[in-house]
């Protein structure tokens, strides 16, 4: 039986029921003592320090039509946007002058981004930072696609699973998605050779706690070396713009399991989080994140990456974002870290 302990609490991770304990309780001393656990295994393995990667959002176009996401293709009033090889190398030099060692690039699944320009892309970011990470955010491509990306530089992929059960997926997703091929994506880029983030929202439509057991059984057949979690954010042009956002709480104790489950797994902060709270990413630290994604996308084109309302930090320049996010660290007790933070530990 593999249980972690603390003073207060024990959380066999091995029992469905356990685990579903910890996702439904609403015990606030129940909930601290997870947080308190979560974060001594984060300790044990990254002391205080919390990694800086630099987000570029190079592009709102999207074929796909999450109904979740603001920037699905049939969202008539998203105004469309696309960086130039030039503008996102730009953002690079910027957030190279920051300190920042990793890049993370993301967009839509843009059609205009066919895999000779993210190939010209990666091979471009990688020929001016031969040291930083690079990693990437654009979604399902083919096996062969993923290959020719690694190939050309690229270290990282986020995929999230958004949901690991098919009938929920199927729920949040038009027909012409599937778990199954995301799944697969998710299996065939660990094997190329990526560090691999899977992931999924909190509070999305028609979930249930057994849904979130399922997403933690996912995780821990699939062993991601991140894992992005953030509670579900409705946008009001979308079918679940009237759905209600998922609950802080609920998010920060899934953010501890997944952190017990995968120990050294690398868990941001994300910007969902602090968008539901004003101290939402600070919170999520203390449950046991340590990454924070601030942002490297020009100021005009921050508001248009809008997957779902009122996103914050949309009106900052990059350095704003940099130095506001490292007080926001320290005031909790952490240690901004801008090296790689590469999976494989410090
Ligand atoms: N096209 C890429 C990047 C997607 S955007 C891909 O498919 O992976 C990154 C993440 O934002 C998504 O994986 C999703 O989990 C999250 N997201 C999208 N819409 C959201 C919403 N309304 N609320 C909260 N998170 C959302």
């Amino acid at each position: 039986m593999q249980e972690v302990l603390t003073a207060e609490a024990s959380v066999d991770i091995d029992s469905d029921d356990a685990l579903l304990h910890s996702i439904t309780t609403e015990a606030p001393h129940e909930a601290a003592a997870l947080f308190a656990a979560a974060r001594k295994v984060r300790e044990r393995h990254y002391g205080k320090d919390v990694y800086f990667r630099g987000l570029i959002e190079f592009t709102n176009y999207c074929k796909n039509d999450c109904y979740y996401c603001g920037i699905r293709r049939s969202n008539g009033k998203a105004e469309r946007y696309r960086l130039s090889l030039k503008e996102i190398l730009d953002c690079c030099r910027a957030g190279d002058a920051l300190g920042y060692k990793t890049f993370v690039l993301q967009g839509g699944e843009d059609p205009w981004f066919t895999d000779k320009r993210i190939v010209e892309l990666v091979t471009a970011v990688r020929g001016e930072f031969p040291e930083h990470a690079i990693t990437l955010s654009i979604g399902e491509r083919s096996r062969k696609s993923y290959e020719a990306f690694f190939h050309a530089g690229a270290n990282r992929y986020l995929l999230r699973h958004e949901t690991a059960c098919e009938e929920h997926y199927a729920k949040l997703h038009p027909p012409e998605m599937s778990l199954a091929e995301r799944k697969q994506c998710l299996y065939d880029l660990k094997e190329i050779g990526y560090q691999v983030g899977a992931g999924f929202m909190v509070g999305s439509p028609f979930q249930k706690p057994e849904h979130l057991l399922e997403d933690l059984r996912f995780l821990r057949e699939l062993q991601p070396q991140m894992v992005g979690i953030g509670p579900f954010i409705p946008q009001k042009d979308t079918p679940f713009g009237a759905y209600p956002a998922g609950a802080l709480n609920l998010t920060l104790r899934m953010l501890a399991l997944v952190r017990l489950l995968l120990p050294q797994a690398l868990i941001p902060a994300t910007t969902a989080l602090g968008t539901i709270s004003p101290d939402g990413r600070e919170q999520g630290l203390m449950a046991g994140a340590n990454v924070v994604m601030p942002n490297l996308s020009p100021r005009e084109t921050r508001k248009l990456y809008a997957l779902y309302d009122n996103k914050i930090c949309t009106g900052d320049e990059a350095a704003e974002c940099r130095y506001c996010m490292e007080g926001r660290i320290r005031r909790f007790g952490f240690t901004p870290a801008m090296c790689r933070g590469d999976a494989s530990g410090r």
